[in-house]
């Protein structure tokens, strides 16, 4: 029976230890999350992320935006963030609707307050093995998660399935960089099931509810689920069949309590060290 990383219990004391550093650190750091549209989850996520903040002692502005907007408009919204002294990091939650352009609009936050990480000089940065100035939260929290539990990267195979730029690729390089031997999957790689079972340390960032079964599974394995998939009746899942999947991994997040709570504490880690690198905190 696999022992469970519980993301929740780590993510509580990280955002506990921001919470103490806040209050001696002289000024609120400043973070602006904007949202376009309607989207349900995405109303969801900014909530939850907005509570954190507050919670955590940051001045914390939410900025609401027509679905609507143009490019030009959203991008004059960016520079005026860019420009405030008081905003330290900003987050544009994505998806953005289909006629915003949302590249260009990563590219126009400044670096130095992309909290999210994906910033093309930050992402290039990340890569080259130069510091960026935040590293992607969903990859970052799963790397302290297997640093809390004392888990061996160096020289084991990780396999991750999935490619996107928020999660798949910032961690095969975060993997990479600690020196893990890794191959990234996707929706077009052939015998997917014969690589994961591979894995010493297998990460599911797919998006397919039960989707990772214990065929898949090298027994012993690390498995660690990104996946959030809303089920009919309102709950939550992760892609791994968890029940069949425990009996065989070593280790594993669940779904709820895994992953995403670490995603928002390291939301909260970037954002303070944006603003304690903006030169905003007296020395
Ligand atoms: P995405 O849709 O951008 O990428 C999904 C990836 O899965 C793609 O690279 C695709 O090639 C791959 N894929 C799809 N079907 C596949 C298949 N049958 N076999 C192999 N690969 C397949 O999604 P994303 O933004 O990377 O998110 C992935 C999942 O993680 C979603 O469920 C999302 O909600 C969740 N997520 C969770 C957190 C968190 O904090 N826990 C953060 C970000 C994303």
């Amino acid at each position: 029976m696999a022992i469970l990383i519980k993301g929740s219990e780590l993510a509580q004391k990280i955002r506990e230890n921001i919470k103490n550093e806040v209050s001696s650190l002289g000024i609120k750091p400043g973070i602006a999350v904007v949202i376009v549209g309607e989207d349900p989850a995405s109303k969801v996520y900014v909530g939850r992320k907005e509570k954190a903040t507050l919670e955590a002692g940051f001045n914390s502005i939410v900025i609401k935006l027509d679905k609507k907007i143009t490019q030009a408009e959203l991008e004059i919204k960016i520079d005026e963030l860019n420009t405030d002294n008081d905003i330290h990091a900003i987050l544009v939650q994505l998806p953005l609707p289909k006629h915003i352009n949302s590249d260009e609009i990563i590219q126009k936050i400044l670096p130095h307050k992309d909290v999210d990480g994906f910033h093309p000089l930050n992402v290039g940065k990340l890569w080259i093995g130069l510091q960026p100035y935040s590293v992607p939260c969903t990859p970052y929290g799963i790397i302290k998660l297997l640093e809390e539990n004392n888990i061996q990267i160096s020289g084991k195979h990780a396999v991750i399935i999935g490619r996107s730029n928020i999660v798949g690729k910032p961690m095969a390089s975060l993997l990479l960089s600690r020196n893990a031997t890794v191959t990234v999957c996707h929706s077009r790689t052939a015998n997917l099931k014969e690589i994961a079972s591979q894995a010493d340390i297998l990460v599911s960032a797919i998006g397919k509810p039960a989707f990772i079964s214990e065929g898949f599974i090298k027994e012993g394995a690390v498995v660690i689920d990104v996946g959030i998939n809303r089920m009919p009746d309102g709950k939550l899942t992760g892609d791994v069949d968890f029940n069949k999947v425990e009996q065989k991994a070593g280790y594993i997040t669940p779904v709820p309590g895994g992953v995403g709570p670490m995603t928002i504490a390291m939301l909260l880690y970037n954002a303070l060290n944006l603003c304690k690198r903006s030169g905003s905190v007296s020395k």
